[in-house]
């Protein structure tokens, strides 16, 4: 998979890169994240990205031409299947969300910030918008790092249990069991015995009610789904 990040702060979303998961992730080759930076796409001399709002009112909006440049030049190299502008507005972002965009080949996040895009790229320059909840952040970068680790851990080889992500909440439309590590009894605390028993299919049935019981009490629509 590759995705590339369109913002005109690189510095803000580079971290989450490099490290764990996400950074396994590339040197394996299985995905390959490209942070652009929209201020190389601007023809004006101060390299801004942005400018005032026609009709006046706080704040700046990103113009149209960097972003039109930039997509244009990537879509010159590869075909895209999804051209993304984070926005607040846009569909929710869920797990069902990550797991078909998880099997894309070639993806574009683009990255607002201020007042948001100029409303001409969303209308002829992109494919889709996606929000990651009902909530407003400064720019699009915090967003676009959610979509992209949530989508390329479920590349098959990028956990290294490949099950793990399966057995993930959300997955099959359950919250996920109750998990414990050493040491088995913490100040009193026990870790539930049928988790020493070494007998697997109670394990698996004591976790599956479990599931059963979380996502009731967390989140009980979900298994009208289930
Ligand atoms: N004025 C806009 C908000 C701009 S916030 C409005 O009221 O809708 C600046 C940028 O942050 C947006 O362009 C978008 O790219 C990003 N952003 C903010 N909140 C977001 C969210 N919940 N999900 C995805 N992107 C978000």
């Amino acid at each position: 998979m590759h995705i590339d990040i369109i913002t005109c702060l690189p510095r803000l979303i580079e971290s989450p890169f490099s490290d764990s998961i996400l950074k396994r992730a590339q040197s394996k080759g299985l995905v390959k994240v490209n942070i652009i930076d929209l201020r190389q796409y601007t023809t004006s001399k101060h390299r801004t990205t942005d400018d005032y709002a026609f009709g006046g009112g706080a704040g700046m909006v990103m113009m149209i031409e960097p972003i039109d440049n930039c997509i244009r030049q990537l879509k010159a190299k590869r075909t895209y299947d999804e051209i993304i502008y984070t926005s607040p507005d846009g569909e929710r972002f869920d797990q069902s969300m990550a797991n078909a965009l998880s099997l894309k080949e070639n993806l574009i996040l683009l990255c607002g910030h201020y007042k948001g895009v100029d409303e001409r790229v969303r209308m002829h320059l992109i494919t889709r918008e996606i929000s990651i909840g009902d909530y407003v952040l400064s720019g699009g970068e915090l967003a676009a790092a959610v979509i992209a680790d949530a989508v390329i851990r479920l590349i098959p080889g990028v956990l290294s249990d490949e099950t793990s992500a399966l057995s993930d909440s959300f997955q099959d439309n359950l919250i996920a069991p109750p998990v414990y590590t050493r040491p088995a009894d913490y100040k009193g605390w026990e870790v539930p015995a049928v988790l020493l028993s070494g007998d697997q299919a109670k394990i698996e049935a004591w976790r599956h009610a479990e599931s059963l019981e979380r996502t009731e009490k967390r989140r009980p629509a979900l298994l009208r789904k289930h």
